[in-house]
């Protein structure tokens, strides 16, 4: 049957759900209060790595004990600002408390991996059809080490990706020497995942699967969803704060990090906080890496986009509307020049670029898929924290099956809002 679903939100997960339900034949309209693909949404800044490998969640056991550090030092690599430390003390709770054991932390990966799997391929599809196929590869990626010793530091990690399905290759110094002679010469250790790939310029993807979902039909209006019309537990309408009410028989919740007043209106109180995230680019680098890298001393994601090399990582805890630390962004910038020793050593200030946006996490690592609790007409389909751009594709299937009735491609359970 074709129903009008209203997609709340234009970041990946939105796009994405738009493109799926249109192919399941329903009427569409996108609500977006900012530019679908725009420097506003996580979706755009990221880290642009479609990770299949990428199931650890950020908490792990005895992470309890960085917390005095998180608040000291503002410019380490997770930082917790102190005025904000009572507002997140909740959430942070249940965070911590998600990765308390090895047990917890393998339950969460094996939750994850499904969402993850199949996302190279997924967004290639996406993007052939959108015109934009060019921007996906999978060429897998380089996680660097200064050492053995340094790689099996992580060894829970990388036990775990093992026991859920996640394959590498592991390098010597010369093979890594060979694949990447960029690199600085203090990693000796190289671990490829052949299974990751890249997108290389997420905006320009959500932007494009935005197109195209308007090429098929949909409506795309610049406005901000702010509640719901909801009677005997069938949705009516959309309330939106500029355009008055949007009939609707069914609404996907996909507004990221803003997400948790409009799931709230839908019946569900979830632990969302925004993990704020940043990047550099730098454009003209002189260099040419050939992969995308994570060098193990850095906690950052250093990738080529068409735009130079841009350096993504930090979380910060301090909520929505805190300016951003740009000091944070200069961390970055600076930290490449150790990892690639051809960087110029004197940037023009108009070369780097930086950005700040919002991660939309959930305490236990896990997103919120799935009906709401006040109408099952209304789908949750936000809080994929660190992997987002990766799950986009496969979530926005799952939203399309669950609203037209279909069987599930994957198992929904573990990412019910109702699980708190
Ligand atoms: C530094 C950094 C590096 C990252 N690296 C990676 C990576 O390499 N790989 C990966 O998979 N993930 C990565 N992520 C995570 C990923 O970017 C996010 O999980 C993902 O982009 C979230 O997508 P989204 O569509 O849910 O939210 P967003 O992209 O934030 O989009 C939400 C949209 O909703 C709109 N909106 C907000 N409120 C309303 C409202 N009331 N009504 C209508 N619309 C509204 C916003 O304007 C926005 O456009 C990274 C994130 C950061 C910050």
């Amino acid at each position: 049957m074709v129903q009008h679903v209203v997609v709340i939100g234009a970041g990946i997960v939105g796009a994405a759900c738009a493109i799926e339900l249109l192919r399941d034949g329903h009427r569409v309209t996108i609500l977006e209060p900012g530019e679908p693909g725009g420097e506003q949404a996580a979706s755009y800044g990221n880290g642009t790595l479609l990770n299949p490998s990428s199931v650890i969640p950020m908490s792990s056991p005895g992470i309890w004990r960085k917390v005095p550090g998180w608040l000291a030092d503002p410019l380490g690599p997770l930082a917790i600002r102190w005025r904000y430390l009572p507002r997140l003390l909740p959430w942070l709770t249940r965070f911590l408390n998600a990765g308390a054991t090895e047990a917890k932390v393998a339950a969460t990966a094996r939750a994850l991996r499904p969402l993850l799997l199949e996302a190279p391929e997924r967004h290639r599809r996406l993007a052939d059809e959108a015109g934009v196929g060019h921007l996906i590869t999978r060429q897998g990626v380089l996680f660097v080490f200064l050492d053995r010793a340094d790689f099996e530091s992580e060894g829970m990690a990388w036990r775990i990706r093992r026991e859920t399905g996640v394959q590498w290759l592991e390098l010597s110094a010369d093979e890594l020497r060979q694949r990447e002679p960029s690199l600085d010469r203090r990693y000796t250790f190289g671990v490829l995942v052949e299974e990751n790939g890249q997108c290389h310029d997420p905006g320009a993807y959500v932007a494009a699967l935005v197109r195209h979902a308007q090429s098929l039909g949909a409506d795309v209006r610049q406005a901000k969803a702010v509640g719901f019309r909801i009677e005997d537990r069938r949705l009516r309408a959309v309330l939106t704060a500029s355009d008055g009410e949007i009939a609707a028989d069914k609404a996907v919740i996909a507004a990221g990090a803003w997400s948790k007043q409009l799931a709230a209106a839908a019946g569900d109180r979830v632990p969302l906080e925004t993990e704020r995230g940043y990047h550099a680019v730098i454009a003209d680098p002189g260099i040419a890496p050939r992969y995308p890298v994570m060098p193990s001393d850095g906690k950052m994601g250093c990738v080529m986009t068409p735009q130079g090399l841009r350096l993504a990582g930090q979380v910060e805890l301090a909520g929505l509307d805190a300016a951003p630390n740009w000091r944070r962004a200069v961390v970055l910038r600076d930290f490449a020049r150790s990892v690639y020793p051809g960087l110029p050593h004197d940037l023009a200030a108009e070369q780097v670029k930086f950005w700040m946006g919002h991660r939309p996490s959930i305490a236990d690592g896990l997103p919120c898929i799935g009906p709401a609790s006040r109408s099952p007409d209304i789908v949750h389909a936000f809080g994929h924290g660190h992997v987002g751009l990766t799950a986009g594709a496969t979530t926005a299937r799952l939203v399309a099956e669950l609203i037209s009735g279909r069987p599930p491609t994957i198992e929904p359970a573990p990412y019910s809002a109702q699980r708190f």
